[in-house]
């Protein structure tokens, strides 16, 4: 999963989708753990978070 620093806008809305891999700066920005994943739960959630951003900040990278 990957954001693009410059669309993201620090709603956090993504972090409420993906707690698991997302994660907020002090100033609301997301962090992602760049950690690869395949289970299916966090593949559904990813694409949850990616759905969820206003700002079409977020991607999945295979
Ligand atoms: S929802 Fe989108 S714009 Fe908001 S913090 Fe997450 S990636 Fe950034």
């Amino acid at each position: 999963m990957i954001v693009d620093p410059i669309r993201c806008k620090g709603h956090g809305i993504c972090t409420l989708k993906f707690a698991e891999r997302i994660d907020l700066d002090k100033w609301g920005y997301a962090v992602i753990d760049s950690e690869p994943f395949e289970e299916e739960r966090l593949i559904k959630r990813a694409q949850r978070a990616v759905a969820a951003c206003p700002e079409h900040a977020l991607s999945i990278d295979e």
